[in-house]
Order: C-alpha cells, then sequence, then structure tokens
C-alpha cells in the first residue's frame, strides 16, 4: 500500500493549541442517514465521539428525505452531549430532474446492471450521489456552518485525536481532509471527464495553476482504468470520509461545475458518485496545497481502512489498507497522490 510505514504519526503534537482556549468554530459534523441505519449510525457516533469529539463537542446535523423518527432523534442525541440537528430534505433538493428522460434512464440501467454496477437500479442511490456531489451544502439548515465532517453509519474510528481538526483545517488554510484514496469502477463513469473536458473549454480560466491534474490522470499505474474513463484515472478521495470547507462547493466555479454535469444527466444515465466528482472539481479547481490528507486520523469504512502507527490508535492494524481480498490492495490510489502532489 501507499501507507509511510515506520513513519510515527505526530500531526497531533505538530498542532495541538491548548484545548482550554480553543473555542469551536463554525463547523457541523453531518450525517445524510436513514431511520432503518440508528443503529450503525450510533455505533459511528459513539466511536468518533470516544476518540475526538467529547474534547470539543462540534454539532451533528443529521439528514434525511423522509422525516426522522422519534426514536432516532432521542437515541441518537443520548450518545452525545453536542447539540444534534435533524433536518429534511427538501423535494427540489433531492427529486430527479425534470430534464432526465425516464425511458433513457431504464434503459442505462439495464446496462449499468450487466456491467455489474452495484445499485445501478436504485433510484434513490443515484440520488444520494447527487444530493451529495451539490446539494447538502445548500440546505438553509447549513447557511451560517462553514466546514463540515461527512460521518456514515457504521464506519470506525481508531485513534484519539486531541487537537481541533476545524481548527487546524481553517488555521493551515485547507480546503478538504481526506483519510482514502482509491481508484473507482470506470464503468460507473464512462462520460464523467469528457464532460470535465466540454466544461473547461467553455470556460477559460478555472483551472488552478497548482492544480493535481497528473494525479486526475495517471495512466501508469492502471492504464485500463485510464482507458475505460476516457482519460480519467479513476483516482478519487474516498467521500464517506470528508472534512471540508463547504466555501469551496459554494464558489461560482463549482457552481459551474455541478451544473453542467447535472444538465449532462450522468448522475443517472451512468452512475456517477459524489466522490469522483469532488475529487475531480478539488484536483482542477483548488491548490492541491489545500488539500490535506489526515494520516492521525485512523478510520473504517468496509473494506477500507487508514490505520497510521501510533499508540493512540487501538483496533485496526498499522499501514493495512482492508482485511478483505488480497486483490484489494490495488484499489489504493495513495501512491499517486503521494508521488504528485506529496505528502502534505
Ligand atoms: P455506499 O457507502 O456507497 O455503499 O453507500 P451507502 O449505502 O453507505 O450510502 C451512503 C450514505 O448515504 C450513507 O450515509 C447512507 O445512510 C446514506 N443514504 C443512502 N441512500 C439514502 C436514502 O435513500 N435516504 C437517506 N436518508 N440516506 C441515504
Ligand atoms: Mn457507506
Amino acid at each position: 500500500t501507499g501507507e509511510p510505514d515506520g513513519i510515527l504519526v505526530r500531526t497531533s503534537e505538530e498542532y495541538a493549541p491548548g484545548l482550554e482556549n480553543s473555542a469551536r468554530i463554525n463547523a457541523t459534523l453531518l450525517a445524510l442517514v436513514r431511520n432503518e441505519e440508528l443503529d450503525g449510525m450510533l455505533q459511528a457516533m459513539r466511536d468518533l465521539e470516544r476518540t475526538w469529539n467529547h474534547k470539543f463537542n462540534y454539532p451533528w446535523t443529521f439528514f434525511n428525505d423522509v422525516p426522522f423518527s422519534d426514536e432516532f432523534k432521542k437515541k441518537t442525541q443520548e450518545v452525545t452531549k453536542a447539540k444534534c440537528n435533524y433536518e429534511l430534505i427538501p423535494d427540489e433538493h433531492w427529486k430527479m430532474p425534470s430534464w432526465i428522460n425516464m425511458d433513457l434512464f431504464d434503459e442505462s440501467v439495464q446496462m449499468l446492471k450487466e456491467q455489474d454496477i452495484q445499485y445501478a437500479d436504485k433510484v434513490s442511490y443515484h440520488q444520494m450521489c447527487r444530493w451529495n456531489s451539490g446539494m447538502f451544502y445548500k440546505h438553509p439548515a447549513l447557511a451560517n456552518t462553514q466546514y463540515y465532517w461527512r460521518v456514515e453509519p457504521k464506519v470506525h474510528f481508531f485513534c484519539d485525536v486531541d487537537y481541533d481538526v476545524f481548527r487546524y483545517m481553517q488555521d493551515n488554510n485547507k480546503t478538504y481532509g481526506f483519510t482514502i484514496n482509491l481508484y473507482d469502477a470506470p464503468q460507473s463513469i464512462p462520460t464523467l471527464w469528457p464532460e470535465t473536458l466540454k466544461f473547461l473549454a467553455e470556460h477559460d480560466g478555472y483551472v488552478h495553476e497548482n492544480n493535481a491534474l497528473d494525479w486526475l490522470t495517471d495512466k501508469t499505474r492502471r492504464p485500463e482504468h485510464n482507458n475505460r474513463a476516457n482519460g480519467y484515472s479513476t483516482c478519487h478521495f474516498w467521500s464517506n470520509f470528508e472534512i471540508g470547507d463547504m466555501n469551496f462547493w459554494r464558489s461560482k466555479v463549482y457552481e459551474d461545475y455541478f451544473n453542467h454535469l447535472d444538465r449532462a444527466g450522468g448522475f443517472f444515465y451512468e452512475r456517477w458518485g459524489d466522490a469522483p466528482v469532488h475529487s475531480i472539481a478539488l484536483g482542477l479547481f483548488e491548490d492541491s496545497s489545500r488539500i490535506h490528507w489526515f494520516r492521525d486520523i485512523g478510520y473504517q469504512h468496509i473494506p477500507f481502512f487508514n490505520c497510521p502507527n501510533s499508540p493512540k490508535c487501538k483496533g485496526c492494524v498499522t499501514g493495512r489498507l482492508t482485511d478483505g481480498a488480497s486483490f484489494l490492495h490495488r484499489e489504493d490510489c495513495r501512491p499517486n497522490w503521494f508521488k504528485y502532489v506529496g505528502m502534505g
């Protein structure tokens, strides 16, 4: 894997402003989740509260396309001292846009299924990817919030983190933080890169001079991925974990890009994920030095881990990317990120 084995993680010592004088900044923990996923959500919350949030008490904001049940609200609030907010997603942010042709959608689903694309026939999965790509930060409940940490049900956090990661983002002028960086299934995004190139041709000056284009277009390590994705390496930040500054998503550049993609229809005719969409936007439009690898946050979303070499971490194996099948190791794209952009 790309893990720098043997390097003891020191980020928290390097960055440890006194807890006592660190007032909370403008941020929330954020989860899109279904009522049925309550147990998994409680487990993820307990992990993050134990390792980090009980020291800072950042609020949680939960989003759902249907109202949260009383049980969901009661049980989630019980595992944190922080304030919990429960928000309904407005129809206009969730429902399929009017320009999507249902016959074409049905045909596309059949094709995607033949190519073994998971969830291709679940409309709600397409809706979820679109919402995470270009809608969540537009919810009125977040209008006055700048930073977010995305948390999914059932994920794990392994390491005690003693500093305020949101303050770290702000003080170090970071836009986006990730833990895991992977290759994607090219069959889910055949026209995402071609649409992106069309967009760039229409918008001079949008690409940042210190971009991560080499990471986005690498074809040395997995040329077949690049071919099938028509020029995109498929490398992406695994977005079930993200710590980000919503001002980036709210910028004109990103809004124009998202609208272009949304009109092109690939959230439904293909199965574009929010991970490649966010990653391409960050790699093109942001200064790559503002993207941070949180090497010190031990994390798992099945089947992948980020597991630092540190006595602060318990419950994961140092450096291990996966405890799944061994072929999963080739899914790691961190070596490319380190090669082209650096360790940060
Ligand atoms: P995977 O990680 O790609 O397998 O997808 P998940 O099933 O974990 O979905 C990603 C996130 O979106 C999780 O936090 C889910 O709880 C949430 N999610 C997915 N579909 C829906 C939905 O239809 N409604 C709601 N409220 N949440 C959803
Ligand atoms: Mn998930």
